[in-house]
């Protein structure tokens, strides 16, 4: 979602004009503890667009006199934003401060929509006008209080913004698509089978005679999904050498286009690193995640045992992924998938509102600072989720955050929004 920032001198008009752009009464007067107003960022919408408006006035406690305290608005407003909207009054006109602004913008090269504010009147129109002499465009003459110009500026403000990315490439809607990974001969076939339910020939066919369908329609749960490249599955490389090449661009291939990744392991075997090196490339594609434990029936209370101390040892970096434990060749448990699967989407497609998102980050902010390094305090300013599947962060900072305190960031996030089953992104916006 593109931020646009607003700045301008105190008593602009900006608050008002911030509360006509959301169009809510209560945003700006809500009081959010450890965030200062000024920096909350809020949801708004115009013709169907939705972007985030950071107000980025006073945010700066050791900027003494106007002049230093709206520069440093406008780099934070630069830094932070895709497009800044620029308020003026136009009763009073061109400051000194306003000036200074104008070269900081201009350095920057961010798209401006100036706005000429308190124009109430025909005379006023007259004011506006003046304000060419900023060299930024065209002003656009608003009153805030009566809503007059709000929609022209909107327009402006909209134009300024960039798209928002989308966030898949594959259509949205249909049925939900899953794949299904592993290493080999961990039950991958067993379970597709299982849950087509009905016991195919394995095609080993390597001239190819049978033409497969690639993906397959699976009804599971009283819903239908996809599940991705299973003709990858059932059909057997037959070369011993290069199986595992193969397997692994198979690996790829599917989980490019799968939304959800069920990653098989054999129970009854020692975790391998084949094993968990198939789990970290299904997170770090940003899919959503469910470890599934197959082959159970093998597993005794010695093998248990020792399957829960390599589950703390070897996947900690997915502690977050439902894990089902089954027996796809007797069907043991497997329609526990299904609710594993909704969980891991869940998360994977869970949206935080921005204002939900900045009060726990004001809070995770005053009781957990970061460290001080070198002199200096390193600081989360706001955040904002930019996007979902999988749920990615940008967070506005002041200084550089450390690798462990992102990790700690991520850990609290969970804690606080849940997102079982899927991997978390989380972005740095540093000031400096
Ligand atoms: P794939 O290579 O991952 O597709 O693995 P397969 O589905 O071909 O299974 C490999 C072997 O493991 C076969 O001999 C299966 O019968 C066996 N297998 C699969 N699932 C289970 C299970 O739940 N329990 C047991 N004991 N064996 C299984």
């Amino acid at each position: 979602i593109p931020v646009l920032a607003i700045i301008g001198r105190p008593n602009v008009g900006k608050s008002t004009l911030v509360n006509r752009i959301i169009g809510r009464r209560e945003a700006v007067v809500e009081d959010i503890p450890g965030v200062t107003r000024d920096r909350v960022p809020y949801d708004a919408e115009w013709n169907g667009k939705a972007f985030t408006v950071v107000d980025t006035g006073g945010w700066d406690p050791d900027a003494r006199g106007l002049a230093e305290r709206i520069a440093a608005q406008a780099e934070v407003a630069v830094q932070a934003a895709d497009a800044v909207l620029f308020v003026v009054d136009a009763t009073v006109g061109i400051t000194d401060a306003d000036e200074a602004v104008v070269r900081i913008l201009r350095a920057a090269g961010k798209p401006v929509v100036l706005a000429a504010n308190k124009v109430d009147d025909q005379r006023g129109e007259l004011e506006a006008a003046s304000l060419w002499n900023l060299g930024l465009g065209e002003p656009y003459p608003v009153s805030a209080l009566h809503g007059r110009g709000s929609g022209d500026l909107l327009d402006a403000v909209l134009d300024a913004l960039p798209e928002a990315p989308d966030d898949e490439d594959e259509p949205e809607g249909g049925p939900r698509r899953v794949a299904i990974i592993g290493r080999p001969n961990v039950g991958k076939s067993s379970l597709l089978n299982k849950l087509a339910r009905e016991d195919r020939v394995v095609v080993d066919d390597a001239s190819g005679t049978t033409v497969d369908p690639v993906d397959e329609l699976v009804e599971l749960g009283g819903r239908t999904w996809r599940f991705i490249d299973t003709a990858g599955i059932r059909r057997r490389v037959r070369e011993a050498s290069g199986h595992e090449y193969y397997a692994s661009l198979r690996t790829g291939g599917a989980l490019e286009r799968a939304e959800v990744a069920v990653v098989i392991v054999d129970a009854s075997q020692t975790l391998s690193e084949q094993d968990t090196r198939i789990i970290s490339q299904a997170a770090e594609a940003g899919r959503a995640l469910v470890v599934a434990f197959n082959k159970w029936d093998l597993v005794d209370d010695e093998r248990r045992y020792y399957i829960e101390r390599e589950i703390e040892r070897e996947l900690v970096q997915v502690a977050w992924a439902p894990r089902i434990n089954i027996a796809a060749r007797t069907g043991w448990h497997v329609d526990r998938l299904v609710r594993a699967l909704d969980t891991a989407l869940e998360g994977w497609e869970t949206r935080v509102g921005t204002g939900a998102l900045n009060a726990f980050l004001g809070r995770l902010v005053s009781e957990h600072p970061h460290p001080v390094r070198g002199g200096k305090q390193p600081k989360i300013l706001f955040g904002t989720q930019a996007s979902t599947a999988p749920p990615t962060f940008i967070l506005f900072t002041s200084g550089k955050l450390e690798a462990g305190y992102l990790r700690f960031v991520e850990r609290r996030l969970r804690e606080e929004f849940g997102f079982a089953g899927t991997p978390i992104h989380i972005q740095q916006r540093p000031r400096e």
